[in-house]
């Protein structure tokens, strides 16, 4: 990974956005798009910015806010309005407090806003409030979770970083998580970021170029280390059998169960969806998919919640006797995604009583299959 920043672009930013937006903000509305540009570093929707700055409220008066990534706004075309500015003092009195619940967090950030129909700030707002930098990068990057997923991951970073970041261990976003980054910041004032344990990490600085090379560095060294690792590096698995199932008979069969009104063993009704198939075959794929142990290996969950609104938490695994006739598969599939589904509203089912609340549950079909074994054509 190569940093992406120019500084004629990074001038034309702050020329661009003159009318609408100070220096620092234009130029947080540069650094974000650069981070947002690559989906090794942030799927669409995925990771968030902020600046610490001065802006003028309604009055005229000068006030210091915290700008970051709104809800619905997507870091590769970022503009000013998606980043809401928050009154930065009444923010950070909030660190007083013992607990705040995520309610009573969005209802305090909305509060704390200078405008009134803003997007709602990121679930991440009082992480980035509570540090004093003036320039914070989040992302999820792939490269990043190989190493923080990992089961000895502070010593794995340890070796490949060095002390220029520090470790907070795994807890939900939300207020109790903006206050242990900011306990483990203090600890450690020479830091550059901050890793988080099966998350993702932040990197600071005092200029948007600062922050973001600091960001495209580390996961460089990251990426480095997996390939020299061979973290990524899978075996490709014999071919398939020149008569074995083909996706071309497979595909129909699919397209006419997945997202069926009717679940076609339990009788269960679902809402009618249409699906538009892809198939996937390149050889990393297809050596994952073929891979012997592709049953526990796909099922270890996704690395990153920029996935899981994606890909669910789990593919379907659809080990089709590959010489079955179309009846034969057609079962096979219809019972298949019987199981899927129903594993699914159990999930759902069971964190929302863990949790307490009631959510809408998403339709209960699979997003991605794994057929192991089949031919393109
Ligand atoms: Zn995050």
């Amino acid at each position: 990974m190569r940093s992406l920043w120019s500084k004629e672009e990074a001038e034309q930013y702050v020329e661009r956005y003159r009318e609408r937006a100070n220096a620092d903000i234009a130029l947080r509305v540069y650094s974000s798009r650069l981070i947002g540009r690559d989906p090794s570093l942030v799927l669409h929707g995925g990771g968030n910015t902020s600046v610490k700055t001065v802006v003028r409220d309604d009055l005229g008066r000068e006030v210091e806010v915290l700008c970051v990534k709104g809800s619905g706004f997507d870091l590769q075309d970022m503009e000013p309005e998606g980043l809401p500015a928050l009154r930065l003092e009444p923010l950070r009195a909030l660190r007083h407090l013992q607990t705040l619940s995520d309610e009573d967090m969005v209802n305090a950030q909305r509060t704390r806003m200078l405008h009134a129909s803003a997007p709602n700030p990121s679930v991440e707002t009082l992480l980035h409030a509570f540090l004093p930098h003036k320039f914070i990068d989040h992302s999820h990057a792939d490269a990043m979770l190989s190493l923080l997923d990992q089961p000895d991951a502070e010593k794995l970073c340890t070796e490949r970083f060095g002390k220029r970041f520090a470790f907070v261990p795994y807890i939900m976003p939300g207020f109790a998580l903006a206050k242990l980054a900011a306990e483990v910041y203090e600890k450690h004032p020479e830091c550059q970021g901050l890793l988080l344990l099966q998350h993702g990490f932040f990197t600071f600085g005092q200029t948007a170029e600062e922050s973001y090379l600091r960001h495209v560095q580390a996961v460089d060294e990251a990426e480095q280390y997996c390939r020299k690792r061979r973290y990524w590096t899978m075996q490709r698995a014999s071919m398939p059998p020149a008569k074995s199932l083909s996706y071309a008979a497979l595909a129909p069969i699919l397209r006419g169960l997945l997202g069926s009104s009717r679940d076609e063993v339990g009788g269960v009704q679902t809402p009618v969806r249409r699906y538009t198939l892809e198939l996937r075959n390149a050889p990393e794929t297809r050596a994952f998919v073929d891979d012997p142990n592709v049953d526990e290996l796909s099922q270890i969950g996704c690395a990153t919640p920029d996935h899981v609104i994606r890909t669910k938490r789990f593919p379907l695994v659809l080990s089709i006797d590959t010489h079955a006739n179309e009846t034969v598969t057609r079962e096979h599939v219809a019972k298949a995604l019987h199981v899927y589904r129903e594993r699914y509203r159990d999930y759902v089912q069971r964190q929302m009583a863990r949790k307490g609340i009631v959510v809408q549950p998403l339709d209960a079909d699979p997003r991605i299959i794994l057929v192991p074994g089949t031919r393109s054509r």
